[in-house]
């Protein structure tokens, strides 16, 4: 499950997620990380059955957390197989099998939305939200 957290360092430079993980003892992945110096946002993916426990110390160190259910859609009907959305993805989530159709892993998602502004079909799309 995805998480977005957000997080004021005005009040010092904790390192927020370590000390998530220290306390709750799960393991956090963090897949994007946006931070200066007053504030910070972080893309993190945990087990689903460690939400409400990650989520709880979170908000009790502060920050501000959003469950992310959205997903990036592929309509392969649209598609053109043209290898754009390969290029510019940095999770690696596309790939062309051996027959050259464009395949999605959509676990390694980071939801930065790169791939749906560059596809010239219109052919990926985010579904949900939360
Ligand atoms: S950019 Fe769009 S049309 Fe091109 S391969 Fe990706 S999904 Fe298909
Ligand atoms: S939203 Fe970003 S990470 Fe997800 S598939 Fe598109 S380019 Fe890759």
């Amino acid at each position: 499950m995805k998480l977005l957290v957000t997080f004021s360092r005005k009040e010092g430079k904790k390192p927020i997620i370590a000390q998530v993980v220290k306390d709750t003892g799960v393991l956090v992945n963090v897949e994007r990380a946006l931070i200066d110096s007053s504030e910070g946002e972080a893309l993190i993916d945990i087990p689903d059955e460690s939400c409400r426990v990650v989520k709880d110390r979170l908000a009790a160190l502060g920050a501000t957390v959003r469950i992310l259910e959205e997903e990036i859609l592929l309509d392969e009907t649209e598609c053109v197989e043209c290898g754009a959305c390969i290029s510019i993805c940095p999770q690696e989530v596309f790939t062309f099998d051996e027959e050259w159709r464009l395949q999605m892993d959509a676990k390694k998602c980071v939801l930065c939305g790169r791939c749906i502004e560059i596809c010239p079909h219109r052919a990926l799309s985010r579904r949900g939200g939360g």
